[in-house]
C-alpha cells in the first residue's frame, strides 16, 4: 500500500472530505509533495504556523534542548529551564497581573485546566459559553463549545452550562452570583470569523465584575500575533482573569497554556484536592519552541505588519463570487454563496497550489490565515492564484 492508502486503511478518519495533500517537507510558508508539488500554506495548519514551518530559530531551540533533555518528570516538580524561561516571557507579553502560567500540551487540555480552576478559586457551580463557540474536542471543552449539532451524541455532558449570544449585551444580565466564569473566544474561529465590539467586551467584563464571575478568554486561535497585536484582547481594551493559548504558540510543536494571577492560580494545588495534573504538559522541547517563537515573533517584528497584509489580502480579493471579508488581522473569513460554491474553488487552488480550508461551524467563508512571515509578493501569487481558481469554476 502506498502512503494514501495506509492513510485511509489504518488511520482513523476524522473528515467525509480529508484534503489527502502529501507532504514530504515543509518550508516558510511552503510545503513539499513527493512529487515535486509545491504548495502555498495559506492557514498555517489551522492558525498554528504563525512564525512559518521550521523556523530556523525554532529549528536551532529544539536542536539544543535534544542535546540536553526530553521528558523528564511530570508537570511542576523538577525545574526544567525551558518551561521557568518561558513562563516568564508569556507573563512580559501580559498586563502585570496575569503573572502565573500552567503548561499543558493543547488547547482542549488549557481550556479543561482553566474551566476547573474558575470553578475551585470561586466555589461557584455554573458556566457561561457562547453559542457558536468552539472550544475543543474533550469532554468538558465539547461542553462548553456552542454548537448543538457537534454535542448531541455526546450527552450527557457537563452540566451547569448555559451559552449567551456572543456580541449581544442584552444577554450578559444572564452572568449572575453563581456563575464561575464566563469562557469567550476574543474572536470567533471556527464560526467564521466573527468579532464583537469593543463596548460588548467592556461591558462583559463589568458584569463580570459585578457578580464575582472569573472572565477566561480563549485566545487558542486568535493569540500569537495573528490578530495583530500579541494577544487579540488587546483590541478591546479590557483584561481578563485567565487567558487560554495553544496552536501558534508552540511555532509547530505541541503546548498550550492558562494563565492566571498566582493568587487565582494558587488554589490549584493537589492539596487535599487533585488539581490539574498533567505528564507531558510543557515538554521541554516544545516549552524551548514556544520561547523562540515568541522571540521570533517579537524580534522580526511580524506583528506590526499584520494589519497592511491582511488589508493586501482584502484589496486583491474582489470579485463577484466573492460577498464579503470578515476579519481581525490575518484571521480571515472569504465569504461565498454556499458550500457548494466555495468547495470546487478550493479544490481547484490546491490543485494549482494552494491550500485554503472553510470553519468548522461555517461552511460558506474560505479560511484564510497565513504564517505571520508572508511576503507582500506571495500574497499577491497566492491571492492570484485563489482569482484564478475562482475564474476556473465559474468562467
Ligand atoms: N479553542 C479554540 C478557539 C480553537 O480554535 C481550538 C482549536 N481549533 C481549540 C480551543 C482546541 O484546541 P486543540 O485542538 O489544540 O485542542
Amino acid at each position: 500500500m502506498n502512503n494514501r492508502q495506509l492513510f485511509l486503511q489504518h488511520l482513523a478518519q476524522t473528515t467525509d472530505f480529508p484534503l489527502m495533500i502529501e507532504v514530504e517537507k515543509a518550508e516558510g510558508i511552503y510545503l513539499f509533495g513527493p512529487k515535486g508539488e509545491k504548495y502555498i500554506d495559506l492557514i498555517s495548519g489551522i492558525g498554528v504556523s504563525n512564525v512559518g514551518h521550521r523556523h530556523p530559530k525554532v529549528l536551532e531551540a529544539i536542536q539544543n534542548q535534544l542535546d540536553k533533555y526530553l521528558h523528564l518528570m511530570v508537570y511542576g516538580e523538577y525545574v526544567q529551564s525551558p518551561q521557568s524561561l518561558l513562563a516568564k516571557a508569556l507573563c512580559d507579553t501580559l498586563p502585570k497581573h496575569l503573572d502565573n502560567v500552567y503548561l499543558v500540551n493543547s488547547g482542549s487540555e488549557a481550556i479543561e485546566g482553566a474551566l476547573k480552576l474558575a470553578k475551585r478559586y470561586t466555589g461557584k457551580p455554573k458556566l457561561i459559553s457562547c453559542v457558536n463557540a468552539y472550544h475543543g474536542s474533550s469532554h468538558g471543552s465539547l461542553s462548553v463549545g456552542g454548537n448543538e449539532i457537534f454535542k448531541q451524541a455526546y450527552r450527557p455532558l457537563l452540566p451547569g452550562i448555559s451559552h449567551i449570544n456572543y456580541g449581544d449585551i442584552s444577554d450578559l444580565q444572564s452572568i449572575d452570583s453563581e456563575t464561575a466564569a464566563v469562557l469567550i473566544e476574543t474572536v470567533q474561529g471556527e464560526a467564521g470569523i466573527r468579532v464583537a465590539e469593543k463596548k460588548y467586551f467592556q461591558a462583559l467584563r463589568k458584569r463580570c465584575d459585578e457578580t464575582g464571575t472569573l472572565l477566561i478568554m480563549d485566545e487558542v486561535q486568535c493569540g500569537f500575533g495573528r490578530t495583530g497585536k500579541f494577544w487579540a484582547f488587546e483590541h478591546v481594551g479590557i483584561i481578563p482573569d485567565i487567558v487560554v493559548c495553544a496552536k501558534g504558540m508552540g511555532g509547530g510543536m505541541p503546548i498550550g497554556a492558562f494563565i492566571a494571577n498566582k493568587e487565582v492560580m494558587g488554589v490549584f494545588k493537589n492539596n487535599p484536592i487533585l488539581g490539574h495534573i498533567t505528564t507531558f504538559g510543557g515538554h521541554p522541547v516544545s516549552s524551548a519552541a514556544s520561547l523562540a517563537t515568541i522571540e521570533i515573533l517579537l524580534e522580526e517584528k511580524l506583528i506590526e505588519l499584520v494589519e497592511e497584509k491582511a488589508n493586501l489580502i482584502k484589496s486583491l480579493l474582489i470579485h463577484p463570487k466573492i460577498k464579503s471579508i470578515r476579519n481581525k488581522g490575518l484571521l480571515m473569513a472569504v465569504e461565498f454563496e454556499s458550500f457548494d460554491v466555495l468547495k470546487p474553488i478550493i479544490d481547484t487552488a490546491i490543485e494549482m497550489g494552494v491550500i485554503t480550508d472553510w470553519f468548522l461551524f461555517c461552511d460558506d467563508a474560505m479560511r484564510i490565515a497565513p504564517p505571520l512571515t508572508i511576503t507582500e509578493e506571495q500574497i499577491h501569487e497566492a491571492c492570484e492564484v485563489i482569482f484564478r481558481a475562482i475564474q476556473k469554476v465559474f468562467p
